[in-house]
């Protein structure tokens, strides 16, 4: 009998995009499969069966695909942070650093009420610098976050650290 597939060897590897000398990791092929995705999507929320998620907020753009699929399986509502100038209402904005120059997230400052459990969502955690705007956004509105959900880890870009080091609980499915 064949081994079945893991959510990693859904995963595709494309060379030199989008810029010459990155290892781009390209999870349409994941999402485009069935039982990748189906699984895919199981064992990100898996750790948070059973505790309270009032919202799924996902990061710009492969996290609303994640996100609206787990809040679906969760029964809640979505939010999405997306990138500066997207959303229609009034937002509150975060900066961050890229590796040449900085980025603006923003979310509806009336998408969350304080106090209110949210699980962040993303494919893949690499420096961390768009997750930790998303949590001080998420922190300015009074949002509690339960976790922070990723297909994948570049381990040795510091993401992880970073958002643990903010007391967050880190969820990878893969490095
Ligand atoms: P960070 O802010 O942690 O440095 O980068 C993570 C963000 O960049 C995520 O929103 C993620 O979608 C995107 N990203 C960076 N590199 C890759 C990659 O190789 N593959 C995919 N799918 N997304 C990436």
């Amino acid at each position: 009998m064949t081994e079945r597939k893991t959510v990693k060897d859904y995963i595709r590897t494309i060379v030199d995009f989008p810029h010459e000398g990155i290892m781009f990791r390209d999870v349409t092929t994941l999402f485009s499969d069935p039982r990748g995705f189906r699984i895919c999507v199981d064992q990100m929320l898996d750790p948070y069966a059973g505790q309270r998620i009032d919202k799924v907020v996902g990061l710009e753009a492969r996290g609303f695909i994640l996100g609206g699929a787990i809040a679906h399986q969760l029964g809640c509502g979505f939010v999405p942070i997306r990138k500066k100038g997207k959303l229609p209402g009034t937002t509150i904005s975060q900066d961050y650093k890229l590796e040449y120059g900085e980025a603006i997230v923003e979310i509806h400052d009336d998408a969350l009420q304080p106090g209110e459990t949210v699980l962040l969502v993303d494919d893949l955690l690499a420096t961390g610098g768009t997750a930790g705007a998303g949590i001080k956004l998420l922190k300015r509105l009074g949002a509690e976050i339960v976790g922070c959900a990723f297909i994948i880890d570049l381990p040795e870009l510091g993401g992880r650290k970073l958002l643990e080091d903010l007391d967050m609980d880190v969820h990878v499915l893969c490095e």
